[in-house]
């Protein structure tokens, strides 16, 4: 199994010799490519799983969920769905993972209270959190990369109008549904979740840092580039 995966064979946590569940939180902020880095990841590494709380989010939000009626308002406004339902969310996906695998959390823990819960459901699973990875990426840059950001309605797959363009301009490459822009992506609420970003999610670098978990990257330049460091920074 380690054989095929990016993370070095420490990354694995063994219980009884078995290689468990592992942790990589993706941390950084709104535009900062998280979902972009995890999604190349996951292509080449089929032991990884990424898991976006803004996707599992979104999709309850489309099913019409009662964690997705409550969700709905919190994410058009920027602010951050209450912890409990994140909480929740998370950990139902993590009862629900059968074998060895390494969870790519996108999104999730986003505020010191979901850490804390979060150091919880690994402990109660018997996984282990590997790393933690912080893209650093200026503010300016993610005002730019959010206000061109395009996504597929129809896979999930993720665009910029610039950076990162579909072939044919507002088509979908892999599945040819139109790409619209995310309700959250407008210049007002992109605002506000910079700053929430600032207030409660930057809290947990030193909450990670001091654990010696944190592992900060490089967000700019080549896509290609990123994934290389980000690798390199969990081997
Ligand atoms: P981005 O990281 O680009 O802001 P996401 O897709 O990760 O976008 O999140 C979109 C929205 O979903 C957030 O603004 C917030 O309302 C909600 N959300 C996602 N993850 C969490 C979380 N862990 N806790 C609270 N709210 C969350
Ligand atoms: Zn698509």
């Amino acid at each position: 199994m380690a054989d095929s995966c990016i993370l070095a064979p420490d990354f694995w946590c063994a219980k009884d010799g078995v290689a468990v569940m592992n942790v990589v939180i993706l941390l950084g902020g709104p535009g900062s490519g998280k979902g972009t880095i995890a999604g190349r990841l996951v292509a080449a590494d089929r032991t990884l799983r990424h898991v976006s709380s803004g996707d599992l989010l979104r999709d309850a939000v489309k099913r019409q969920t009662a964690a997705g009626v409550e969700a709905d308002g919190y994410m058009k406004r920027g602010e951050l769905v209450p912890d409990a339902i994140i909480a929740r969310m998370i950990a139902d996906l993590m009862a629900g993972i059968a074998g060895p695998c390494t969870l790519l959390l996108d999104g999730f823990p986003r505020t010191v209270v979901q850490a804390e819960i979060l150091d919880g459901t690994i402990a109660g699973c018997g996984a282990s959190l590997a790393a933690v990875v912080l893209l650093e990426v200026a503010d300016e840059i993610l005002v730019d990369r959010i206000a061109g950001r395009r996504a597929c309605p129809g896979c999930g797959a993720g665009y910029h109008v610039t950076n990162i363009p579909p072939r044919v301009a507002g088509i979908c490459d892999a599945c040819g549904s139109a790409l619209t822009v995310r309700k959250d992506d407008n210049p007002e609420t992109v605002k506000n979740r910079l700053a929430v970003y600032q207030a409660q999610t930057v809290p947990l670098i030193e909450f990670y840092e001091a654990r010696g978990a944190l592992r900060r990257v490089p967000g700019t330049g080549p896509i290609d580039e990123i994934v290389e460091r980000v690798r390199r920074a969990l081997s």
